[in-house]
């Protein structure tokens, strides 16, 4: 019986892998992909290995998460080294935890090899930190997905306004309007700083700051960063600029 290791690919770069997760994709049997792997890193497998795509087709259907930890299972029946690869890190929203137990209750052993995860890489590229002193002291990762049995979402956007100096969030392209509403619902000023990162690392990648009262429509995949930080990031980006 194999071991199933499920590693963070890191945010997009291909050199933002750890030497621990490329050493296990460079040994694996089997690798199980995500849509935000980038695809630089599949090349380094073994020319035998077996490599599954388990993300989202363009029409939105792909393999249930039980399907995924079926084919997991399965894999590590067969194969001594399985590798689970996620976007970013797996246990930042990911299923990467889910997984482990789901492996774990069948006699499956695995082990978690993080990554680099996009909320934190997207922004660091344009200089934007999630805290720095004297600006910022907390940050909060957070879903902007609702929670599909309630309709509602998943994190009280209100309450988090003041409660954090920084708030990083995923998935929130779709609602970033609704969201930003929220937040200055729950009383964040309308000219906090606000900034977006697209498809971070990638072709299509693009990069904006406006604020919250000025946030309108964002593309899938998106880091949005509200904070003070945004604005320190900015100065420090043009102060390099003009180097
Ligand atoms: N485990 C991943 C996150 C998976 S959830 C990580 O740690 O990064 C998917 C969300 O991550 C996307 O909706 C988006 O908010 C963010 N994301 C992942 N890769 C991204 C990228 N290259 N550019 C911008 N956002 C990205």
């Amino acid at each position: 019986m194999g071991k199933v290791f499920i590693v963070g690919a890191g945010p997009g770069d291909p050199e933002l892998i750890t030497v621990k997760g490329l050493r296990l994709i460079e040994r694996a049997d089997a690798i199980l992909y995500d849509r935000l792997v980038p695809k630089a890193l599949l090349s380094r497998a073994k020319p035998q290995a077996v490599l599954i795509y388990v993300g989202k087709k363009p029409g939105g259907e792909g393999p249930s998460q039980s399907e995924i930890n079926e084919m997991l299972y399965d894999l590590a029946l067969r194969h001594d080294v399985v590798v689970r690869l996620h976007g970013g890190d797996p246990l930042v929203f990911g299923r990467g935890f889910e997984e482990c137990e789901y492996l774990a209750s069948r006699g499956i052993s695995c082990e978690f090899v993080p990554g680099v995860t996009s909320g934190l890489a997207a922004p660091a590229k344009y200089y934007i930190p999630p805290v720095a002193r004297g600006t910022a002291s907390s940050v909060a990762l957070v879903t902007g997905r609702e929670d599909p049995s309630k309709g509602k979402r998943q994190v009280d956007f209100k309450k988090l306004a003041t409660a954090v100096d920084t708030i990083v969030i995923y998935m929130g392209a779709s609602s970033a309007r609704e969201i930003a509403m929220e937040l200055m619902e729950g009383g964040l000023p309308p000219d906090t700083p606000v900034a977006v990162v697209e498809s971070a690392f990638f072709d299509e990648e693009r990069f904006y700051t406006t604020t919250l009262g000025g946030l309108g429509a964002v593309r899938n995949p998106a880091v949005i960063v509200v904070g003070k930080t945004v604005e320190r990031g900015l100065r420090l980006r043009e102060a390099l600029c003009r180097l």
